[in-house]
Formats: C-alpha cells, structure tokens, sequence
C-alpha cells in the first residue's frame, strides 16, 4: 500500500513538472491532433488543454506551413528518430508573442524545437512530442550582433562627411571594375571632379563652411548618378565617379549636367550664400589599359586641363593633346 502511495506522488509531481517547465510540451497522434499541452504552451497561447484537445495541429494553427511541419515529422513517425528545426531556418512553429524584457525589441518568440517518436508497449509509434524551446535571448544577441557587424562594415567603407564611399573602398570598387572591362571587353568612364578654388572658401566663410559644400556638392552627386554608378570621396574636396557601361559620349552628358548644376545651385550655409564650381576630367576605359591607376591618372591628368584652362568645365581624356595610350592612338 505505502508503495503505491509513493507511485502517485511520483506521478503527481511529475504532472507538476510537466505543467510548469519552461519549455513548451505538445503530443500529437499520427493524425496530428493534440494530446498533451503544458503550462507553457497553455500560458502562451492563451488555449487551455481543454480547448486544443483533439483539435488537428495545422486547423488551430494556420501560420505553422504544414508541408514543411510534415517533412519534418514522417520519418520521425517511420524510422523512430529524431528531428530538430532551429531559429535560424525557420524563426518560430507557434506564433507567440515575446514578453520578455531584455529582449522585448523581438515582436515573437523564436523557437527551437526537438521532435521525437513516442511508442506504445508493442514498440509502435503512436504519437509524436515536440519540445519548444524558447531561443528569443540567444536570437536577439546574434541578430543584433550580425546588423552591427553589418552597420560596421558599412561604416568602414563610407565617407563620414558625405556618406560617399571613401577612398579605399572606391578604389577596390574600380579595380572590380578594372577587371571586369577587360574580361568581358565592356567600356566604362571614370569621373575626377574637383571643387574650384575651394580654399577661399574655407578661407572667407571658415572651415565649418566649406565642410557645407563638401557635403552639398556629394548631395549633388548622388542626385544625378545612376544605380549602377560609384561615387566616392577621392581626397578633401575631391570626388570620383565611376560611371559603368557607359562611353565618354554618355560620361560627358553626366559631367556637363553635374557641373551646371553645381554652378546654379549656391549652397547656405547659416546666413551666407555660397557659389561653387566644379571641374571635372573624363576619361574612358580604353583596351590596352594596364592597371586602374593608369586609368585615374588620365581621368586626372584631363581635370587638370580643366583647371589649367579657366576651371568650371569638363575636359574629355580623350581630346588631351598629346596622349600615348589614349585610344586610338599608337
Ligand atoms: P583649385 O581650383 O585649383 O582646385 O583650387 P583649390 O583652392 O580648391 O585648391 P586645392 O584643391 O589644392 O585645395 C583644397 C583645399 O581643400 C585645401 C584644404 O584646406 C581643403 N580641404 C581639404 N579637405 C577638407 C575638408 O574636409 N573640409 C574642408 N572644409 N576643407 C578641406
Ligand atoms: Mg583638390
Ligand atoms: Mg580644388
């Protein structure tokens, strides 16, 4: 008698265990109607055991996508082994919401879960219990972590002031395309714009200023380019574009509408009006090309004839007149 009396506390403290663990206990049979539903499940929910008891799984809940549920189980209810679905491939089964404090930026539970065979004394399969583990903490770190290394990597590529790539990060983005026109034979042109007589500017309105113009001319910048376009922060107050699969015919079209518009667009800075210009080389990718950097040297050697020629104009590398790799020329 006494040791029956301990069989029903054990068992009594098992149901206890059962209902308060933090970890969500379900039981389906092979038709996938529930059998068993514990407090967390219950509590999370908001369905008591009694509400769910023979409902079908996939009736009460339709944001589980059954197919995959089912591929996942068949060959736990036919080999009798086990199966496990993690976060990172699918976030939740059940859709519950998160209460958590730390971690209350999450809208739903993430859920791992562990899926194993539960048989009858012959040895068969009749049922199958799913743990649901909430993850929502471990989730949040790793998400939160993966957008920051993310937001870093970003960062490490862009030009603070002007939020233009900055310079080494513009020039990996040109040997790319260094590589890439003489693999596939395509033509792109390259952009050196340079700000006019920027240092009286710095010098008559302050350096506060000139950082205005820096940044309102990338605005500029960015206003006009395409999505395939590159634009970076080449030095100071200096600028690159990288205009792919166009010819210098096109790349002159974009220089001369930029250019205009830099000069019709004074920038304010507090209660000053400021007028810039710019000056720009173009030059496109030619065959013989032997690296990027002869590349840019021409681009800049034409922005140089811009400036030596009055400045606020574009200058084609391609009408330099004395050139020895250009185009077509031997
Ligand atoms: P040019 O027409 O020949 O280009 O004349 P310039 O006065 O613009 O001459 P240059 O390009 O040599 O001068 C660039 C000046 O830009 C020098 C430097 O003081 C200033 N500068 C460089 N970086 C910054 C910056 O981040 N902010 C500000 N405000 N000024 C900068
Ligand atoms: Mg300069
Ligand atoms: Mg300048």
């Amino acid at each position: 008698m006494a040791d029956v009396q301990v069989d029903v506390s054990e068992i009594h403290w098992l149901m206890e265990m059962f209902q308060t663990v933090d970890v969500g206990l379900v039981v389906v049979n092979c038709d996938y109607r529930i059998q068993v539903w514990n407090g967390f499940m219950e509590s999370h929910s908001g369905l008591s055991p009694r509400q769910v008891r023979e409902r079908y799984l996939f009736d009460l809940f339709p944001e589980i996508d059954e197919d995959w549920l089912r591929r996942k189980c068949d060959p736990v209810l036919l080999l009798k082994n086990r199966a496990f679905t993690i976060w990172e491939q699918r976030p939740y089964i059940f859709k519950f919401r998160n209460y958590r404090p730390i971690t209350g930026s999450a809208e739903f539970m993430y859920q791992n879960s562990t899926i194993f065979p539960l048989s009858n004394t012959r040895g068969e399969v009749t049922h199958l219990c799913l743990i649901i583990y909430d993850v929502t903490d471990v989730a949040v770190s790793r998400l939160e972590l993966e957008s920051m290394n993310h937001r870093l990597h970003q960062l490490s590529k862009t030009d603070f002031l002007t939020q233009l790539h900055n310079r080494g990060s513009w020039e990996n983005t040109l040997v790319q395309e260094y590589k890439r026109i003489q693999r596939y034979q395509h033509v792109s042109s390259l952009l050196m714009i340079d700000i006019d007589h920027f240092k009286r500017v710095n010098d008559d309105y302050g350096h506060a200023a000139g950082d205005e113009v820096i940044r309102e001319i990338a605005t500029l910048v960015k206003k006009n380019l395409r999505e395939t376009d590159i634009a970076g922060r080449y030095g100071g107050e200096e600028f690159a574009v990288l205009l792919v699969d166009t010819p210098e015919a096109q790349a002159l079209y974009f220089a001369e509408r930029l250019r205009k518009l830099v000069d019709k667009t004074p920038v304010t800075y507090q209660d000053t009006v400021i007028q810039c210009s710019v000056s720009i080389g173009v030059a496109e990718s030619w065959p013989q090309m032997e690296n990027h950097r002869q590349w840019l040297e021409r681009a800049d050697k034409a922005l140089y004839l811009s400036k030596a020629n009055g400045r606020n104009q574009v200058t084609l590398a391609s009408q330099m007149p004395v050139e020895p790799v250009a185009p077509g020329i031997s």
